[in-house]
């Protein structure tokens, strides 16, 4: 099975359509969470996300806040600022489609979590100890997760307690191995100092993870951020890839 694996889009309509336009052919679009906040499109991104055919769609932690899941005191100030502005454009349906999803489950044999498999709303696997404590925390031979916007796979051989984990850049493929912890990026807001849209192709047949990095118009993006006035760091954030 082939599939198409997006995560943390975050409210950028031009950078899903340009993942969506790049991929190929897929029979399934898993979403690991994040579908808003921080971004102007709220509603268009939740109703893309939801028409895809065959889609398995997690709830991240911007998602739970503008539905009344997730405590807005625990984001910084222009954070909130964002998530109360999503609230107030997101229309009812959008709404509680998000209140709907998990945010954690298993698919097809993978384990798919937004933040982590341990605590799957909130904790970042951002180094090798975070991805460590981790491996206990699911059965299945891989487990895919979002949240930290990083594209990164994290590997810890059988029988060895140590992890091992390498950045994936543009283009580059993996054979998963057991046990895995991979991230395919973030769709919306990258944060490893590249603006493009990050997505992964993953082929459960063949074990095979592909990365890829597509270009799309930040600064129209930019411009719809601040017609509704959102916060300037959050429009700064986009170009810089960081
Ligand atoms: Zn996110």
């Amino acid at each position: 099975m082939k599939v198409l694996v997006i995560s943390d889009i975050h409210a950028n309509l031009s950078a899903l359509n340009a993942v969506l336009d790049h991929a190929p052919a897929v029979d399934a679009v898993w979403c690991l969470g994040d579908i808003v906040g921080y971004g102007p499109d709220p509603n268009e991104c939740v109703e893309t996300i939801r028409e895809l055919p065959n889609l398995v769609s997690l709830r991240g932690n911007h998602d739970g806040a503008v539905c009344g899941l997730v405590e807005k005191s625990k984001f910084n100030y222009s954070a909130q600022e964002v998530l109360l502005w999503t609230e107030d454009q997101l229309k009812p349906n959008n709404r509680s489609y998000l209140a709907s999803l998990p945010a954690k489950t298993t698919e097809s044999g993978v384990t798919l979590a937004h933040g982590s498999p341990r605590r799957p709303v909130w904790e970042y696997i951002m180094d090798s100890h975070a991805a460590e404590v981790n491996f206990t925390h699911f059965e299945t031979d891989y487990c895919l997760v979002g949240h930290s916007h990083f594209p990164v796979l994290y590997l810890q051989r059988e029988g060895k307690k140590q992890v091992e984990a390498s950045y994936l850049g543009p283009n580059e493929k993996r054979n998963l191995l057991r046990k895995t912890i991979v991230n395919p990026g973030s769709v919306g807001q990258p944060r490893d100092h590249d603006h493009r849209a990050a997505y992964a192709l993953l082929d459960t047949d063949e074990n095979l993870w592909s990365q890829y990095r597509i270009s799309y118009d930040v600064h129209a993006v930019q411009q719809r951020m601040r017609d509704a006035g959102l916060p300037e760091n959050y429009i700064q954030r986009i170009e810089s890839g960081w």
